[in-house]
């Protein structure tokens, strides 16, 4: 056993390397900079270099990337080396500053949304010193934002930041009415990270895992997870080899990943982290599913991130822990033990209700893709309809606060904010039952719409100005008010009046929910084409400008790159089931019709009586073949529809509406003629080859 932690960051640039490596003005500044947000000066970035070049060659790195994370969902990276000619005929190893602070990738072919005309295809990425740099396949990473030429932001980092920064202000507004000491207040998040692995040349003999990370056709297994024998199960020998690798590698460039656990369906896993500032785990999500990825290659496997990859069975999603924290160490979520601390919980609680309830459109649109509309409300994943789980006893108390009548909990207690202590109330363990989006756990909500494959930075940035934004109608509020603790309590009276409706502690399943949620006027949006439209409605463009999140014009070329991202992910996977249908399971089904027939005609020139089964089956296979038919050609149609007039807005409804429909349809023909073909004709493994390999 290596000595963990002894290699646990070895591969990270970090504060204790800097302290080591910098002189010491120089280590003031660059943790002002980190720490305040303080601008940094070129003379300090040089050292700086110069220090993070001489250890990143010691660590065995020869080039440098400026890594960033553009529209794609996944990061980008373009690498320099370090040489230099030393106009003697040799080289020298150099890096400056002003590479550090700055580079200017030539980035035409990323999605812009229209911000960037490909004739000003250069778009600029910026260090962002508040993430580590790190040492990945021989090149030093230099954690990076992506903007155009006019300064636009590109990336989704940009945006995070952004929305941390609000956040920050506002919560610090608060934080100085309950005189509680901070110099910053930042988002903590821990994502939970679940994914597939199945054996990789089993994965290679399936076009649609190959070219759309899911599979389109399947009939379904004899045992899928009925049993339940998967989750938590012992983990097998080879599954063990890939964890302890993987483990290993995120250790070393810092990722704190503690807890690995199979889940609920046959070759379902999890990797969860210890959670930190969003910003940092956001990169290291970005980082885990980047070397789940390349740690599965080395086992013979594959590591499948996308969101439901087998119908039938759970997908994968990726909680995403949330809560506030101040520099003091102090956990803003945290109920508390004092009357003070209990009035500042219950205002923070409320500005998150108030979030969620004001902002369910742009919860769903953070989570908002082709590939988890498939997942949420099915099986385990929360339903497409945001509500929030607070727990029956901390709804008990909410629902004493705004009727003013004493809570019947554990002893009777008449509340006065800001004067009594909160009565104690034991952490909720229904919520277990995973069907609300939104649910408080005890000193942090878990946002569960997110989906696997996505980076979780939109989800937080959604979050972090949604809540900043309510937090600072409070400070407005609140702010120069003569009696604190009354006008305190009246906010906190009416915002729990007022936004209530969006707490519900049942089933998210069950269809008395749907119609619930109806009655309360809740949004119900299950498709991406459902919600994209509300991201630049009126409302929402007044909020991220206000709050500097977005520009009108960022927020207007993100809508155009998500929905033409969905209209092209749908038309890929509908060309992949056109090409499946007619290469492979036409022939194959053909292939046995005749084998079939051959039989018949075979048993009949001996006189023989035909076997019922052969009889019917034949039938049956005609029939499908010919339902195969029609819906290849009308699915074929209706896939050029869509690619002609990709990321129009009635592409995105001509997707949900024309393409999606007639794929379900083509699927439940060939599932059948799965299920009636002879094993060997099949064309390629069967979902019980896939989820059973080991
Ligand atoms: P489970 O949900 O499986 O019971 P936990 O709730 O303990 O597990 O933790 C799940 C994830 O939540 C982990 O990544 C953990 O680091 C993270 N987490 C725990 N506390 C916080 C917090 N205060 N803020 C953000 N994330 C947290
Ligand atoms: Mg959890």
């Amino acid at each position: 056993m290596k000595n963990i932690p002894e290699i646990f960051g070895s591969l990270v640039f970090n504060r204790e390397v800097m302290k080591k490596r910098l002189p010491e003005d120089v280590y003031k500044s660059i943790k002002h900079t980190i720490q305040r947000g303080d601008d940094l000066d070129i003379t300090v970035a040089n050292v700086v270099a110069e220090a993070m070049k001489d250890w990143a060659i010691e660590n065995g790195a020869t080039h440098y990337t400026h890594w960033f994370q553009p529209m794609t969902g996944i990061t980008a990276e373009k690498h320099d080396s370090f040489v230099t000619p030393d106009n003697k005929g040799g080289v020298i190893m150099e890096f400056s500053g002003k590479e550090l602070i700055k580079g200017e990738p030539d980035a035409s072919s990323f999605p812009s949304g229209g911000l960037r005309a490909t004739f000003e295809a250069r778009g600029y990425t910026a260090w962002d010193p508040t993430s580590y740099a790190f040492i990945k396949d021989g090149s030093l990473c230099i954690p990076s934002v992506f903007c155009s030429y006019g300064g636009e932001a590109l990336d989704k980092k940009t945006p995070l930041l952004r929305s941390m920064e609000t956040l920050n202000e506002q919560a610090l507004r608060i934080l100085k009415l309950f005189g509680t000491d901070a110099n910053h207040v930042e988002p903590n998040v821990g994502p939970e990270q679940e994914y597939f692995l199945v054996d990789k040349e089993i994965f290679n003999q399936r076009e649609d895992l190959v070219v759309c990370g899911r599979t389109l056709f399947g009939a379904k297994p004899p045992k899928g997870q009925e049993m339940e024998d998967h989750y938590f199960g012992a983990i097998k020998p080879r599954i063990s080899a890939f964890m302890k690798e993987l483990d290993e590698e995120l250790w070393k460039l810092g990722v704190l990943s503690k807890t690995k656990h199979n889940e609920a369906a046959p070759c379902q896993h999890e990797l969860a982290p210890v959670y930190s500032s969003a910003n940092i785990a956001i990169d290291h999500n970005q980082l885990t599913m980047e070397t789940m990825k390349k740690v599965a290659e080395r086992h013979g496997l594959v590591c499948i991130l996308q969101e439901k990859p087998f119908e039938g069975v759970n997908g994968s999603g990726k909680h995403n822990n949330w809560s506030l924290s101040t520099d003091k160490g102090m956990n803003l979520l945290a109920p508390g033990k004092n009357p003070y601390e209990n009035a500042q919980f219950l205002l923070f609680l409320c500005a998150v209700i108030k979030a969620v309830d004001d902002h369910q459109d742009l919860l769903r649109i953070s989570v908002a893709t082709a590939g988890n509309d498939h997942r949420l409300g099915a099986n385990e994943a929360p339903p497409a309809i945001v509500s929030m789980f607070l727990g029956d006893e901390l709804t008990a108390i909410l629902n004493a606060i705004d009727e003013d009548v004493p809570y019947y909990g554990a002893e009777k207690t008449q509340m006065e904010i800001g004067v009594h202590v909160l009565p104690t109330f034991p952490k909720d363990t229904t919520d277990r039952n995973r069907t609300s989006p939104f649910a408080f756990t005890g000193n942090k909500f878990e946002f569960r719409m997110p989906g696997s494959a996505m980076s979780v930075a939109e989800p937080n940035v959604i979050i972090n100005t949604i809540v900043a934004d309510c937090l600072m109608q409070f400070a407005d509020e609140l702010e120069n008010q003569e009696d604190f603790r009354s006008a305190l309590s009246a906010l906190i009276r009416r915002t729990i009046k007022e936004h209530k409706r969006i707490i519900f502690n049942g089933d998210g399943y069950s269809n008395d929910w749907k119609l619930e949620a109806k009655h309360r006027g809740l949004l119900n949006l299950p498709t991406t084409a459902d919600a994209l439209p509300y991201l630049t409605s009126d409302k929402n463009i007044a909020l991220f400008t206000k709050h500097k999140v977005y520009t009108e014009k960022e927020l207007r070329s993100r809508h155009d790159i998500l929905l033409e991202s969905y209209c092209k992910i749908i038309s890929i996977e509908a060309a992949t089931m056109c090409d499946m249908t007619s290469r492979d399971i036409l022939p194959a089904v053909s292939a046995y019709i005749k084998h079939l027939a051959e039989t018949v005609c075979s048993l009949k020139t001996a006189g023989m009586p035909v076997p019922h089964h052969i009889s019917e089956t034949l039938k049956r296979l005609i029939e499908l073949s010919d339902e195969m038919s029609a819906s290849l050609k009308l699915l074929r149609a209706n896939a050029e529809y869509a690619q002609r007039n990709l990321g129009s807005e009635k592409c995105g409804v001509h997707c949900r509406d024309a393409v999606i429909p007639v794929m379900a349809e083509l699927r439940r023909s060939a599932d059948e003629a799965e299920m009636l073909t002879e094993r060997s004709f099949w064309p390629f493994p069967s979902y019980g080859d896939l989820l059973y390999y080991n």
